[in-house]
């Protein structure tokens, strides 16, 4: 039987079904907490399954979600791993998890980048396109630079991942890499812009709220440093 609570659920009301870490193994009576925990398959229309769609200011294709668990009974069959092991099975879905979001934000800086381009090449109020000034010019070749840089690192990790290996550092560093230079390239393509960016018709300024998001989610960016830090350089757990 699962009760509980999760906010921020994307899709939830296009999926057929759930996984939901639960916890299963009292923490008190655990000496490691991440034993304890059991991973789920949960249909949705489970009784006692109930979403609430959340106000997000976000232009995205899916809605987000509170999913409340009442009493919602789970065949043994829908465990995914071993009871108590939940996080182990968890973990294995993170790594391809970090490798998407890359290429979502490798995706948004390229396209922001082409529009920036186009628009610097176009527009010349006293005749001479704004995209032969350095000024403008230099933000855009730099997040050029580093959108290029980090879908390296991005491939690098899906070969890792591809031939069996540990990719979690590859592909934190591919997550971190890439969120950060797609924000590079939005905020080059904003001030490339100027105030046109604003203007809802240009759908420029529309395009940060979800690039800006992905140093958030599905991780933040300073999870992703934790990661590198410990398990990369081998520094001790700060938390
Ligand atoms: C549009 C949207 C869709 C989402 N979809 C889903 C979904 O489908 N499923 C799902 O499970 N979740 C989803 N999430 C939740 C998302 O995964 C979390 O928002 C994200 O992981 C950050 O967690 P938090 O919001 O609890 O921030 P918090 O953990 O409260 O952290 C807030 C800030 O504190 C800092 N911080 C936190 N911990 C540390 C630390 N240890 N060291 C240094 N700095 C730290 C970071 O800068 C962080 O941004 C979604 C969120 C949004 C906004």
């Amino acid at each position: 039987m699962l009760n509980g609570q999760k906010i921020f659920i994307s899709g939830a009301d296009q999926a057929t079904h759930m996984m939901v870490v639960a916890r299963t193994t009292r923490l008190r009576e655990t000496d490691d907490k991440r034993h304890g925990l059991s991973l789920f398959v949960v249909p949705m229309d489970a009784p006692g399954l109930e979403l609430s769609r959340m106000e997000i200011d976000l232009h995205s294709p899916e809605h987000q979600f509170f999913v409340f668990l009442n009493d919602v009974r789970v065949p043994a069959d829908n465990l995914v791993g071993t009871p108590d092991g939940g996080l182990r099975a968890l973990f294995d879905a993170l790594n391809p998890e970090r490798l998407l979001v890359s290429a979502w934000a490798i995706g948004l800086g390229d396209h922001a980048l082409a529009r920036g381009v186009a628009y610097a090449s176009e527009r010349a109020p006293f005749g001479t396109p704004i995209g032969s000034y350095q000024a403008v010019q230099h933000p855009l070749a730099r997040a050029k630079a580093h959108l290029e840089a980090a879908r390296l690192m991005l491939y690098t990790a899906c070969e890792t991942y591809d031939a069996g290996g540990d990719a979690g550092g590859a592909a934190n560093m591919a997550k971190l890499l890439a969120s950060e230079a797609a924000n590079e390239a939005i905020d080059a393509v904003v001030q490339a812009h100027g105030g046109t960016a604003f203007d809802k018709e240009s759908d420029i300024v529309t395009l940060w709220p979800m690039i800006r998001l992905l140093r958030i989610a599905p991780v933040n960016n300073e999870m992703v440093l934790n990661y590198l830090a410990e398990r990369v350089l081998g520094l001790p757990k700060s938390y």
